[in-house]
């Protein structure tokens, strides 16, 4: 069984199946309440590329 977030092998038995740990877990969290809310989490950045190039 793999993580569907970084795709290592995530122990059998482990309280955050299907995930490898709790950083993932809460990961996948976030991608879930900024899919809800259409909030970027936090992590990526706004694309402000467009006003930098005037
Ligand atoms: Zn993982």
């Amino acid at each position: 069984m793999r993580c569907p977030i970084c795709k290592k092998e995530v122990e059998p038995g482990s309280s955050y199946v299907p995930f490898c740990g709790d950083r993932c877990r809460l990961f996948d969290l976030a991608n879930w309440a900024t899919d809800k809310y259409g909030f970027p989490a936090s992590a990526e950045p706004e694309p402000k590329a467009e006003d930098e190039e005037r």
